[in-house]
């Protein structure tokens, strides 16, 4: 689960310590797993070999499976032993490899395991066709103690759900094959925006060029300067609409295709294809449009704030995430500083989840945060179900870096729980609940700034980045959604869509939500080209899901403690032991009704009147 690399100027190599030089204190604890490379050697030596591995699996399971229960059993018991043995070899490796991405050990390492991750479960791959074949499916489904399948039946009912979406054998063997064709148009669209796309500079209000890349983009559209943003902005969107057509064309294959296949399937249509997997009704997706739509006043509001505070007479696509408390000393924290507040911050969590917290971070080294050469840039957590949750940062001592490890500490504790509550076959979660435990985090963090020292300069920009954070990850993802969504539902009725069409599309969504002049730049109408997002079809919702869900828990939080609590411990104990929405269900967050999308824009509509006291009432009085 990454967050974005920090803004902050990276030191030249030179400055850094080499990975070995790191104090120790600064470093993970990764003895769980492997106490070094000589173990790892060790237990990688004792996987079977491939052949070995795919004769006693053809012999003892292919072709047997229908009707013998106790054989399906002890074939998930044996698929999931290996799988579990070879994910710690896995992480382990990718772990290694993230303190120094140049280390030639960890490198060699992670490339052994990757082809004999792919190799081992190559001979298992009947198996799922077999199942969904066996006249008993929808009994094992249901099995109830003593049927040796009672521990598997969510994993079996899940495969029954694909039964009616599932080809004949060799259409199946077919679409396989060419499969990988489809998944061309986010290349292509990756080749054109990173490789062949390139920008004139920027130029600054003293003339100055700045150089233009995606990289540098989002730094200088935060820039104090408003003709440098406006520059950045323009050079860029201008560039990428001379390729109009040509994109366009590639977003539609893209749309098209997905719907054909889509079809094919027995789907509605692509959006319900591509959300079935989670299984979540399109209506959640469409309740999620509506209130969002319904609760645009809000962000009127805000932007309403944002052109006084600026001293500015619209807002522009420029003008949106510059932040609204320009700081010339930005506060410094030390890492045991940043622990100390994250963990006052949890406190709503209750005890248990603060005392584990605070062991992880600071007794049994859960974060490598020291910043050396060759380190990786972002921050993750990842782990296994035999190893402690670890995360990966480089901390320069921001807020953002606070913010990010109380995102990937949510992470973290989620695996923790989920680990220690679930079976290993059902301890694993979906993106859908994974953001919601991180960006939990990151809001009772910010609730709990802004609670106790609303004006101090900590709580001024806490406050510009609360609201930056719900505009960026809600409503401007909504929007996206809402034009992918629209998109596709012409593509599915077979109206064939090209530049012009996308662009209005676009364009009006963008009056909507952000009024007709500060939305409505000619320019607005091709911002739609360049987002990669569209190409991870359906995904953007979850972003706004997520963080939708993460404020109504705050909310429910502030209102009842001790009930919320028991809640959020049962989300976070969950894993993937039930489907997304039921899980979320269970914690309080329905997003079959509109509640949990209302909920959080208390919390923002709460944060907009903050931010009108703070940085526009003051100015006047
Ligand atoms: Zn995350």
């Amino acid at each position: 689960m990454t967050k974005a690399p920090q803004t902050s100027a990276p030191k030249t190599s030179q400055s850094l310590p080499r990975r070995a030089e790191v104090p120790r204190e600064q470093t993970w604890n990764l003895d769980k797993l492997f106490s070094g490379f000589e173990a790892w050697e060790k237990a990688f030596a004792q996987l079977p070999e491939e052949s070995t591995l795919e004769r006693e699996v053809e012999s003892k399971y292919k072709g047997k499976l229908a009707g013998q229960p106790t054989l399906v059993a002890d074939l998930f018991a044996t698929r999931h032993t290996l799988r579990r043995r070879l994910m710690n070899l896995y992480v382990y490796a990718g772990l290694r490899n993230a303190e120094d991405v140049a280390d030639a050990v960890s490198t060699n390492a992670q490339a052994r395991i990757h082809a004999r991750y792919a190799t081992l479960m190559a001979p298992f791959a009947f198996v799922e066709p077999e199942l969904l074949a066996a006249p008993q499916l929808q009994e094992w489904a249901r099995a109830k103690p003593p049927s040796p399948l009672a521990p598997y039946t969510f994993e079996l009912s899940e495969l029954l759900r694909e039964k009616e979406h599932v080809l004949g054998e060799s259409e199946e063997k077919l679409l396989a094959k060419i499969s990988p064709v489809f998944a061309q148009f986010g290349t292509i669209h990756s080749k054109w925006n990173n490789v062949d796309l390139k920008f004139p500079d920027a130029i600054d209000a003293g003339g100055a060029h700045h150089m233009l890349t995606h990289g540098r983009y989002g730094l200088l559209t935060v820039s104090p300067d408003r003709a440098l943003r406006k520059s950045a902005w323009e050079n860029l969107h201008a560039e990428t609409a001379k390729s109009r057509s040509t994109v366009a064309a590639n977003f539609h294959a893209h749309l098209l295709s997905g719907s054909l296949l889509a079809k094919a399937r027995n789907y509605e249509g692509f959006r319900h294809s591509q959300l079935a997997p989670d299984d979540i009704p399109t209506s959640v997706y469409d309740t999620l449009v509506d209130t969002v739509r319904a609760n645009l006043s809000t962000l009127q509001a805000s932007l309403d704030v944002r052109r006084e505070a600026l001293g500015i007479d619209t807002v522009f696509p420029y003008d949106r995430r510059v932040s609204l408390h320009a700081q010339s000393h930005p506060r410094h924290f030390t890492f045991s500083e940043a622990c100390a507040l994250i963990l006052e911050s949890l406190s709503p969590l209750g005890e248990e989840y603060v005392a584990l917290a605070r062991s992880g971070l600071l007794e049994q080294a859960w974060v490598d945060w020291a910043e050396n050469e060759g380190k990786r840039s972002g921050a993750f957590s990842w782990g296994t179900y035999d190893s402690n949750p670890v995360i990966h940062m480089t901390w320069t001592g921001t807020l953002d870096n606070v913010f990010t490890l109380a995102h990937e500490l949510g992470h973290s504790m989620h695996t923790f729980l989920s680990n220690r509550a679930q079976p290993y076959h059902l301890a694993s979660y979906t993106i859908f609940v994974a953001e919601v435990a991180s960006t939990l985090n990151e809001a009772l963090l910010a609730d709990h700034i802004l609670t106790r020292e609303p004006t101090t300069e900590l709580g001024k920009e806490v406050l510009s980045q609360t609201l930056e954070g719900f505009e960026g990850t809600v409503l401007r993802q909504v929007l996206f959604a809402t034009f992918e969504r629209d998109a596709a539902a012409k593509v599915d009725e077979a109206i064939p869509l090209g530049p012009d069409e996308f662009d209005a599309l676009f364009l009006a969504l963008n009056k909507e939500w952000y009024g007709a002049e500060g939305g409505g730049l000619p320019l607005v109408a091709h911002e739609w080209m360049r987002i990669p997002h569209f190409y991870s079809t359906f995904y953007v919702y979850k972003y706004a899901t997520s963080y939708c869900a993460s404020a109504a828990l705050l909310e429910a939080l502030k209102e009842n403690p001790t009930a919320a609590r028991g809640r959020v411990m049962g989300l976070l104990q969950a894993g993937g032991s039930k489907p997304p929405m039921d899980i979320l269900r269970d914690a309080g967050v329905d997003f079959s009704t509109p509640a949990p999308v209302e909920r959080a824009f208390q919390t923002y509509k709460r944060n907009v009147d903050r931010a009108r006291a703070v940085f526009v009432d003051t100015r006047h009085s």
